[in-house]
């Protein structure tokens, strides 16, 4: 049987958990080859054992690599088309937060968040480019967040990396737009993973009441909305954010 992502390879990052975790399976059940990306390759074998049992049929690879070091980042995708041929769908999903407010904000926090969220993207975009340009043919969706729209008080570090995802993905989709690459963000909300367990914790009512739609988004719905950035239906959108936050942004 063919599925929509037959034949196709799919690098996720930050695979292990929440919403990176959603991704890979969602492309996983769809027949792609897939490869999961987390710090370490115990994270990412437990990603790769919910894809194996997806039942889609393709390849599913598990890789430990931190990706804001640029020779593990190049070796990921060299592993990748050694085991799977190709390289179609980038998904730069792998993300941290180190969250203060700017006169308690160090150094190292700051870093280290531009290094992972944005860094990190950057590295990837540039190991996957040769490839897709050989092949004419590359899906790129970086996974920013309203906040680098918005900006966040206590966030500055996250917001900056996050925008700094934007410009970036625009910048990418205007560079290799001829080579029939696609460059696109996805903007979660506020949405049901690690990441936010102890803002839930404390605020969950107020953010429900905050959003729209009056609750708090699922890790597959932000998974859907990349399916269809990376599927042959969005061959004609690039250089795009899309916003996927129950209507908080616009609220
Ligand atoms: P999460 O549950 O905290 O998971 C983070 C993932 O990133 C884990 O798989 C983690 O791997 C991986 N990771 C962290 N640092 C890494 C590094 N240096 N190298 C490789 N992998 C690394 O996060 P999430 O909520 O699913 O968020 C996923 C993405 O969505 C992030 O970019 C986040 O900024 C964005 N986002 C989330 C929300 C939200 O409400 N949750 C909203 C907007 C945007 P390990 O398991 O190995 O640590």
């Amino acid at each position: 049987m063919t599925l929509e992502f037959t034949n196709k390879t799919a690098i996720v990052t930050g695979a292990s958990r929440g919403i990176g975790r959603a991704i890979a399976m969602e492309f996983a059940r769809n027949g792609a080859n897939v490869v999961c990306v987390a710090t370490t390759e115990e994270n990412a074998q437990k990603a790769a054992d919910a894809c194996a049992a997806e039942g889609g049929g393709g390849k599913i690879v598990a890789i430990g690599c931190d990706v804001s070091d640029s020779a593990a980042v190049n070796r990921v995708v060299e592993l990748t088309i050694e085991k799977c041929g190709s390289v179609d769908i980038l998904v730069n999903n792998a993300g941290i937060t180190r969250d203060n407010v700017i006169p308690r904000l160090q150094d190292e926090d700051f870093d280290r968040v531009i290094e992972v969220n944005l860094r990190g993207s950057f590295l990837f975009i540039r190991a996957v480019t040769r490839p897709m340009m050989k092949a004419r043919r590359g899906r790129i969706i970086n996974i920013t967040s309203i906040v680098g729209v918005t900006g966040n008080a206590g966030q500055s570090n996250y917001a900056a990396s996050k925008a700094g995802l934007i410009g970036l993905t625009k910048s990418v989709a205007k560079e290799l737009a001829s080579r029939n690459i696609t460059s696109n963000a996805v903007a979660p909300g506020f949405i049901e993973t690690d990441m936010t367990a102890s803002v839930r914790e404390k605020a969950a009512d107020a953010m429900k009441q905050a959003i729209p739609l009056g609750r708090i988004g699922r890790p597959e719905e932000i998974a859907h909305a990349v399916a269809f950035l990376a599927s042959d239906r969005a061959s004609y959108i690039t250089g795009q954010v899309l916003v996927v936050d129950g209507g908080l942004a616009g609220a």
